[in-house]
């Protein structure tokens, strides 16, 4: 039996998270094209008969803004400890830059073995995956070099058995039919606050955070926070056409993981500040 951990580091927006979700075949990630998406350190759990895959999916390396930034660099910065392999995850889309340069010279140093992922390869013509993957090369002395798209699969199986052929002799980590650490009222949380990050644009999607007050056998309520009135305003919507949306694209996600039908309640409300509040960042598991 071979197990262990996988810590998946890159620039903000890369895919880490879509790429996870690929590896495992569950979402237990939410992901958004807005930077940040992800906020804690996420356990994403893949099995084989023989073999477990835990995948540590990670905020973006990024220069810290504020109390929650920096509380997220420190959880990059934590996750590096014990793992057996790193998943450097770059994007096929843009130029390998500075941001990659930077993750890389970190995970590097870390002595274990990396695997690099040139994801989004699915946006690439073909003859421009090559000249991708050489830049991707100069990052550093990698185990191996994968193409993939973690949106399509392309390229999935491949990297799963790659990062498994590292993994050391070990114990299952997580019973089988458990794919995340996450509990489930953290996941309806999340599946909330994606929605909403779908919906809305420059400074609200950083505001927002979600708290599910009560699971019931038949609703299920949420508070989806934020810092002003104004973003109050935004999240509701005319007549409060926006948070209904909210809750019409998250309830099936909901249902889904409950395994049956509930009403799910939004309420929105206003915590001033909340991005700095210690307590707060705490119950947000960070
Ligand atoms: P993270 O910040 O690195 O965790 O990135 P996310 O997983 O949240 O993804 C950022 C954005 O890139 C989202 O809009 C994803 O849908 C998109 N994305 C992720 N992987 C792929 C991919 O393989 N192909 C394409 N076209 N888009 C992708
Ligand atoms: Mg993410």
């Amino acid at each position: 039996m071979r197990s262990g951990f996988v810590a998946v580091a890159g620039r903000p927006n890369v895919g880490k998270s879509t790429l996870v979700n690929a590896l495992c075949g569950d979402k237990v990630a939410i992901t958004s094209r807005v930077p940040n998406t992800t906020r804690r350190r996420i356990f994403g759990v893949a099995n084989g008969p023989d073999w477990q895959l835990v995948l540590a999916d990670l905020p973006g390396f990024q220069r810290p803004m504020d109390a929650l930034t920096e509380k997220m660099q420190e959880t990059v910065d934590g996750s590096f400890e014990d793992v057996d392999v790193v998943l450097l995850v770059v994007s096929a889309r843009d130029r390998i830059g500075a941001g990659d340069r930077f993750v890389a010279r970190r995970v590097f140093s870390l002595g274990v073995p990396v695997i690099i992922a040139v994801n989004k390869i699915d946006r690439l013509k073909h003859g421009h995956v090559a000249s991708q993957m050489k830049a991707a090369a100069t990052l550093g002395d990698f185990h191996a070099l994968h193409p993939v798209s973690a949106l399509t699969k392309d390229g999935i199986g491949a990297l799963r058995d790659d990062l498994v052929q590292l993994l050391p002799e070990g114990p299952r980590y997580f019973p089988l039919e458990q794919t995340t650490d996450l509990t489930t009222g953290s996941r309806i949380a999340e599946v909330v606050r994606e929605k909403a990050l779908h919906l809305t644009r420059d400074e609200v999607p950083h505001a927002i955070t979600v708290e599910v007050d009560e699971i019931g056998d038949k609703v299920v309520r949420a508070f989806v926070l934020v810092e002003t009135e104004s973003q109050k305003g935004i999240l509701v919507g005319k007549k409060g056409a926006m948070i209904r949306e909210i809750g019409s694209r998250a309830r099936p996600e909901v249902e889904k993981l409950l395994g049956h039908p509930v009403f799910l309640e939004l309420v929105v409300k206003v915590r001033p500040k909340w991005r700095r509040d210690p307590k707060m960042l705490e119950r947000l598991g960070l």
